[in-house]
């Protein structure tokens, strides 16, 4: 994907090509960063050498950050149903974490592998997601079982497919797309933030008979601990719906629901099997007006989640205690770091050095405090 002259591999959509590009030099100065799934702008184009030149990065949509990637449209957090084994914690967390890194859709659950399990452990885990809100998938990349279904749902979008190594990504997506030497996208990190990383992200396009217009999928990495996301202690009762959607009606104002008598939440706590079975019949319309209850299973991944969030807030707050430490107050909200006394030496000198150069206003200083060049248009 990434060429080697540190280039854009963009895709054209009216001539349906992928052409090598360079960015302005214009771009590069303003330090605009292009990332995998920006939309750009074209001139320039060679079609024969199949190059063009960027001009302009137009206004996201969206921004997952890890792994970067522009106006990504929804996220499909896989799981595999057995090997390995199911883990709901874990699919817990990658919930929350996409739900925070990408507020404005709910992520799809796609339980993958379900050809090792029968059919009602399948159907347990749609009953435990689907009355949330989630859509969830249940798929076989082995049999191909439910991957129209999945493919219906990725029509027109750009789609990130999640979820730990091993259940089954990458052979879902080559089985949705047999032919994915097809790579195309735009890659990032040759200059701006991020320009001695080699980490990339690579979206894939995906066309099959079932689509009138073509998917774009990429594939991610899975997480460790430290690399998900958490919102503030308190915010994390959002990320679970059912706890959300009662956590208004608890009688405790800022009930973090854990330990308190009487909370709303911890007295809607009901056991999982309730939730299994079919979703027919006089249950399915008692369902829909009633609060869903609050399932033990993800009670104990709000709680596991919950003190995640809380360790990272402590964690940060001494952060910001050492860094308080570091700096000298001057009066009113002004802070100014408290300077070895090597580091004074250097600032003192490069200060006589610029005495000596015409004047230059502050404000037209770069970071390190030189004299930028002149700005020549291209
Ligand atoms: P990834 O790391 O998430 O991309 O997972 P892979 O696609 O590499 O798959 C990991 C392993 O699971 C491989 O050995 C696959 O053959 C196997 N696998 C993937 N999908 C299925 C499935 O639907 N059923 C079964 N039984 N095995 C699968
Ligand atoms: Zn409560």
């Amino acid at each position: 994907m990434r060429s080697h002259a540190g280039g854009y591999l963009v895709f054209e959509p009216q001539l349906k090509l992928s052409l090598q590009c360079q960015a302005r030099k214009r771009l590069k100065k303003e330090r605009v960063s292009i990332l995998t799934g920006d939309r750009v702008e074209l001139s320039d184009l060679d079609v024969e050498q199949g190059t063009a030149v960027i001009t302009r990065c137009h206004d996201r949509r969206s921004l997952l950050s890890r792994p970067p990637l522009a106006n990504v449209d929804q996220v499909v957090i896989v799981q595999a149903v057995r090997q390995p084994e199911w883990n709901q914690l874990w699919c817990d967390r990658y919930i929350v974490h996409f739900q925070l890194e990408l507020p404005d859709s709910m992520p799809i659950l796609c339980f993958n592998k379900c050809d090792l399990v029968d059919e009602a452990q399948a159907a347990t885990l749609r009953g435990i997601y689907e009355p949330l809100g989630y859509e969830v998938v249940l798929v076989s990349a082995k049999t191909g079982q439910g991957l129209e279904r999945l493919i219906s749902l990725l029509e027109r979008k750009i789609s990130v497919f999640a979820g730990p190594s091993g259940v089954g990504k990458s052979s879902i997506l080559n089985k949705l797309e047999p032919s994915l030497n097809l790579k195309i996208g735009v890659m990032d990190h040759d200059f701006g933030v991020g320009r001695h990383t080699t980490t990339y992200s690579k979206l894939y396009q995906v066309k099959t008979a079932e689509l009138l217009e073509p998917a774009w999928v990429a594939d991610t990495p899975g997480f460790n601990l430290s690399e998900l996301r958490h919102p503030g202690p308190a915010d994390v009762m959002w990320q679970f719906p059912e706890i959300a959607s009662l956590s208004n009606d608890c009688k405790y104002s800022n009930c973090l629901h854990i330990v308190e008598d009487g909370c709303k939440v911890i007295e809607s706590i009901g056991d999982d099997e309730h939730e299994a079975g079919d979703s027919d019949g006089q249950n399915g319309a008692a369902r829909t007006s009633a609060p869903p209850l609050v399932s033990r299973s993800r009670y104990q991944s709000y709680t596991v989640v919950l003190g995640e969030a809380q360790e990272e807030y402590n964690f940060r707050r001494t952060i910001s205690t050492k860094h308080e430490s570091g700096v000298k107050h001057v009066g009113g909200d002004k802070v100014i770091p408290r300077l070895k006394n090597s580091y004074r030496a250097v600032s003192r000198r490069k200060e006589k050095q610029k005495l000596g150069h015409a004047v230059v206003f502050d404000d037209e200083l770069d970071v390190d405090g030189e004299v930028p060049e002149e700005e020549s248009e291209d």
